[in-house]
């Protein structure tokens, strides 16, 4: 019989919530239960694939991509995902169902459609019980498919939201349906530190547990987010205006390496208070594994430092996983991979900016889309190539620096078609099967693919195999035709799809280690198991920081 467990925000967004949920869930990994995660989004989006990442941080792939039926005849295909995706997966080492990202977008498009298919015939059809009912069906089938002991549900957004409030209800109809040992709420809100008066306030959470509360709904815990401990009356005036006890008041303070936060918890006896409330008979927890990674990364100090040109440099989470992979593969080699988002449109007036790239160990060229900023991109390509510094390039990071090579060797003019749509050298263009498509939503090539790998390749020596599973996200390809050109200027073909059609990697011989990948092997990577491709840049990088600093020595 699988437990429910809510997740809600208080008080801001952005505080962390998708981090507090995964912790959770790693809480009842440590006694041995098995936990999936829900991810709500209430937002009129059918996925989060059509956003820009400078509005709602990084669009995450799935593994699996999954045929979404609102009715009979229509379909989608839903492997674009929250980041929050990103966090469960790297939390809890386990690959998530797209099923598992419930949107609003969905949930109408269901009852619509079936509306109009005559499902309610002779009814007023309503947000309850319709919409409400349609909300319960999606949880509910994501227990009964593998029947998970645990079910954690994050409501994305914070309690008082509009657009949130249909998914609250089916929530409290949920509660009330099933017994009381069988659904449980925590509720995550903000405590800020008021600087002048040396307090933490606790009149936000308490505020927004009263909205909590007037949706008809109690939480069982609080978890707190604070810049620091919460204090003992901080967490005296949360229980009692919250009506939790006090053990149920969790500090989320800030802290150096995320993936310590289960073990913050742990501390604080969460993970025992959930599973009395949720009469678990679970065996005590055992926390050594991730007590080792979380060790690495607090160990790792050395700087390495990265640089990632693009174009969706004004937010951190635009890319997330890259981030993510990249720390995790330093901390593997006792490094902290300090990363610089690199804005590339300045490159294209001024290419003395240019130069700068000479300071880092490595650079990493990241996915994209569209032209702006796309020309700064190939520049800093070339300039990495003449310089020899380690050099990933990641999908659209790919596809430029297959251009940059093209350029760079008598195809002066080479461009993608999705830059320039009137090169005379479209060295990369749509995929065939791209080109009848015109709808936008869930129509790029998504999802685990098989990536077959030569062997004598640097892809092959970081895998160790021929053939892997990666996730990609794209419409466009390099061309094989002008890539059996560059072969004899020295560019080797490491990687290709089942068929043979499509150039999954390149790799630039003249260089140390030059790769550019069509995949993301950022979306497999996980803190205690970096991905292979992550993991071979950065030594590369810790070659170039050990030779440059010998250098320097001497
Ligand atoms: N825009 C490119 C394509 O569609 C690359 C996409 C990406 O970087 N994810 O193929």
């Amino acid at each position: 019989m699988t437990k429910f467990l809510f997740v809600t925000g208080g008080v801001l967004s952005g505080i962390g919530k998708g981090a507090v949920a995964a912790a959770i869930g790693k809480s009842f990994q440590f006694r041995d239960l098995d936990v999936d995660m829900i991810k709500i989004d209430p937002y009129l989006n059918v996925d989060p694939g059509t956003l820009n990442p400078i509005e709602h941080g990084e669009v995450f792939v799935t593994d699996e991509t999954w045929g979404f039926n609102p009715s009979e005849d229509s379909s989608f295909k839903i492997a674009e995902i929250d980041q929050d995706f990103g966090t469960y997966e790297r939390f809890l080492d386990k690959t998530i169902h797209p099923r598992n990202n419930i949107t609003s977008g969905q949930v109408y498009l269901s009852v619509l459609l079936q509306e109009r298919a005559g499902s309610y015939l002779g009814r007023t059809v309503q947000i309850i019980p319709h919409i409400t009912d349609e909300i319960k069906r999606r949880i509910r089938a994501v227990a009964e498919r593998d029947s998970p002991d645990i079910l954690i549900s994050e409501v994305g957004g914070t309690v008082g939201d509009i657009e949130a409030s249909p998914f609250l209800e089916a929530i409290r109809q949920l509660r009330l349906e099933e017994p009381d040992d069988r659904t449980a709420l925590i509720h995550v809100t903000l405590v800020p530190y008021l600087e002048t008066i040396g307090q933490l306030k606790t009149k936000p959470t308490q505020h927004s547990v009263k909205n909590l509360l007037s949706a008809g709904l109690q939480p069982d815990a609080i978890v707190g987010r604070s810049d620091r401990k919460l204090s003992e009356p901080a967490k005296e005036k949360i229980s009692l205006y919250s009506n939790v006890p006090k053990r149920a008041v969790i500090s989320d303070p800030n802290i150096q390496v995320l993936y310590e936060l289960p073990l913050l918890f742990e501390k604080q006896g969460l993970g025992d208070y959930l599973c009395d409330i949720l009469r678990l008979r679970a065996r005590r927890p055992s926390l050594s594994l991730w007590e080792k990674t979380v060790d690495k990364f607090m160990r790792a100090d050395e700087e390495l430092r990265i640089a990632m040109p693009g174009k969706y440099t004004q937010i951190l989470d635009s890319y997330i996983s890259i981030n993510k992979a990249l720390k995790s593969a330093a901390a593997e080699l006792g490094y902290e991979a300090k990363l610089e988002f690199v804005d590339t449109e300045p490159f294209e007036e001024d290419p003395e900016k240019l130069e700068r790239l000479e300071d880092y160990h490595g650079v990493l060229l990241t996915p994209g889309f569209g032209t702006r900023g796309a020309e700064g991109m190939i520049k800093a390509s070339r300039k990495s190539l003449s310089m020899d510094i380690p050099f990933l390039g990641i999908c659209f990071g790919s596809q430029l620096l297959f251009i940059a090579f093209c350029r760079e060797n008598g195809l002066e003019e080479a461009n993608s078609a999705e830059v320039d749509p009137e090169t005379p050298h479209p060295v990369v263009d749509l995929l065939p099967e791209q080109k009848e498509i015109s709808q936008k939503g869930g129509t790029m090539r998504l999802g685990g693919q098989e990536v077959l790998i030569e062997p004598r390749t640097l892809l092959h020596e970081a895998y160790g195999k021929e053939k892997v599973v990666e996730r990609f996200r794209h419409r466009y390809h390099l061309i094989p035709k002008y890539v059996k050109k560059m072969k004899d200027k020295g560019l080797t073909l490491s990687a290709t799809d089942s068929e043979e059609r499509i150039v999954n990697a390149i790799e630039i011989e003249k260089n140390q280690w030059a790769v550019g990948v069509q995949f993301h092997p950022e979306f497999t990577s996980r803190p205690d198991n970096s991905n292979p491709v992550y993991l071979s840049f950065v030594k590369a990088a810790v070659e170039r920081k050990k030779t440059s600093s010998e250098g320097s020595k001497a």
